[in-house]
């Protein structure tokens, strides 16, 4: 979990692959859609165009149906879900999860990462205007779900400050899978 541009699919990228688990992100799974011109595609865009979030019942759906893939059986981890306390009850009903890693970012540091990735990916949604609108909506509607997870004794905060490969070892660190050249803190050869 984290703001917009906190850098979640970028560290559950990279955790996944340590872990040996597919990445399950909705926002990659909504933009895929659009793309592709489905039916599910053509909801989701009005939604993701404004910064708002897809209604529940279209994501748990979605989110279900991908986390009973085969592929899912042996774990995974989820990017971008759940955002909302209807989430959090659907997932539960799914199945239970191991941890929830929170990346804490400055919020001028976010909008100016947001608009820097408006340059080069050319997203719809990282003009200024639906990036407020985006950060006011995980406030609103996203933070709530932290101090659940907190109560459960689940959460993992991470300060999302600084480099990537700084926020990377904290994550890893976290989710238990360093090793041991890493703790000292070196950047890995694949960056
Ligand atoms: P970011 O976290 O940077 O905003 P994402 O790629 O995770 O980007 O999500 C992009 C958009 O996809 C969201 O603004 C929202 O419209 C939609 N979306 C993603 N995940 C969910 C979710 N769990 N529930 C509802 N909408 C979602």
């Amino acid at each position: 979990m984290g703001p917009p541009g906190a850098g979640k699919g970028t560290h559950a990228a990279h955790l996944a692959g340590r872990l040996g688990v597919p990445v399950v992100s909705t926002g990659d799974i909504f933009r895929a859609q659009v793309a592709a011109g489905t039916d599910l595609g053509r909801t989701a865009q009005r939604y993701l165009d404004a910064g708002e979030y897809v209604p529940d019942e279209v994501t748990n759906a979605m989110v279900r149906e991908r986390l009973a893939a085969d592929d899912c059986g042996a774990g995974f981890l989820l990017d971008g879900y759940p955002r909302t306390l209807d989430q959090v009850a659907v997932l539960d009903d799914i199945r239970g999860v191991d941890a929830v890693v929170v990346l804490r970012v400055d919020q001028e540091a976010l909008v100016r990462r947001l608009l820097r990735r408006a340059e080069t990916e050319r997203r719809s949604d990282d003009t200024e205007d639906v990036i407020r609108r985006r950060l006011q909506v995980y406030a609103d509607q996203t933070v709530p779900l932290i101090s659940v997870y907190d109560d459960r004794g689940l959460l993992r905060e991470i300060d999302g400050n600084g480099e990537i490969h700084e926020v990377r070892h904290r994550v890893l660190h976290v989710a238990g899978v360093l090793v041991p050249a890493e703790s000292a803190g070196a950047p890995t050869p694949a960056e």
